[in-house]
């Protein structure tokens, strides 16, 4: 449920309340905007039978919440929210732009990539380290070694580092070199990892699991969320259909429901999302237009050599078209890059 407060309450019946829900058993969540106090209050709402909320002092109105998220729903709050990592943002007015190599395959790569997106204007740098690859034989990644790299070039070219993990046994080490922690399609819904993440103090970008629908995803959302950690983002990067001539199809469609739904930032990877170089530009630029907050996208200096996702990696000299019309784009619908 959601507990609205009048604007004149004061933070002592803020407490109050506060205190007496904890007391009931509810864990507490507060979202102070700029006009409203609102108490988001998770628990078994049957133990309030007899003790009405709506006559304690400082409360305008409670509201039962019949959606299955609640933190992460608009009722909860309704600005958007913001990601802000030393100074570089993402969502409200602000897209985000990610770009990089599917994996990190050595040091000199990386940094000629970083140099170049970083150059085009992109702030935040991607690679895999720890790469969810389908065959078990497949290229899985330099580990900590890629991390290293990550730091490292990112820290030269003024950029922040998004990588994905899947163990949370890696944990310390991803917490150690990155900014931002990706989770992949495949453990969207890998539930102990999501409440792990939950714990800690860095953003996590979520993305969509293939066979996910919006409310699943926005449900994974909320494990993290109800752990206390709010600094979520969640990235479209294309669902399985029937249709074999693209890797996915990419669902822009999700972006204006979720953000009708949500206050948290919405990501669109047209790279996973259409797994075809063709389809990179049209796709970007249709993301931003719809009103993504941000991209993130796969740039390899040399796609054709690449180690994992080649034939979705773009090179850096279309990079920079793309960032030329996704920062016009970005304009016309009231953002900046
Ligand atoms: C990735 O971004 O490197 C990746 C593996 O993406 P996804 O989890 O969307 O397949
Ligand atoms: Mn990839």
């Amino acid at each position: 449920m959601i507990i609205v407060m009048k604007n004149s309450a004061t933070e002592q019946e803020l407490d109050h309340i506060v205190e007496k829900l904890q007391e009931f058993g509810f864990a507490t969540h507060i979202s102070k905007g700029t006009e409203k106090t609102i108490i988001g209050a998770i628990g078994d709402e049957r133990t309030l039978r007899d003790r009405p909320l709506s006559s304690f002092p400082g409360v305008e109105t409670v509201v039962p919440i019949v959606k299955p998220f609640k933190l992460v729903s608009k009722d909860f709050k309704q600005e958007p929210t913001v990601i802000d990592i030393n100074g570089i943002k993402i969502g409200g007015d602000n897209v985000g732009v990610m770009a990089g190599p599917c994996s990190v395959e050595n040091r000199d790569m990386l940094f000629k990539i970083a140099e170049r997106t970083s150059k085009a204007g992109a702030k935040i740098l991607r690679g895999g380290a720890f790469k969810p690859r389908t065959s078990p034989y497949a290229f899985q990644g330099l580990g900590v070694e890629g991390l290293k790299y990550l730091r490292e070039a990112a820290d030269e070219y003024g950029m922040l580092v998004i990588t994905e993990m899947m163990d949370p046994r890696d944990m310390d080490d991803i917490l150690k070199y990155t900014d931002i922690i990706q989770i992949g399609a495949r453990n969207m819904q890998n539930f102990r990892l999501l409440r792990e993440l939950g714990t800690i103090d860095k953003p996590v970008m979520l993305k969509r699991g293939m066979c996910a629908t919006i409310k699943e995803f926005l449900m994974a959302a909320e494990y993290v969320c109800a752990g206390g950690n709010y600094q979520v983002l969640l990235c479209e990067r294309g669902i399985r259909t029937y249709e074999t001539e693209t890797r996915n199809t990419l669902d822009l469609s999700a972006v204006p429901v979720i953000q009708s739904n949500t206050h948290l930032p919405v990501i669109v990877d047209p790279s996973h999302g259409t797994g075809r170089r063709d389809c990179i530009l049209p796709m970007a630029q249709a993301a931003v237009a719809a009103g993504a907050d941000g991209i993130m996208v796969e740039v390899h200096n040399n796609p054709e050599e690449a180690m994992s996702d080649g034939d979705q990696s773009i090179v850096p000299d279309d990079f920079d078209v793309l960032m030329k019309r996704v920062r016009i784009i970005a304009e016309t619908v009231g953002k900046q890059l």
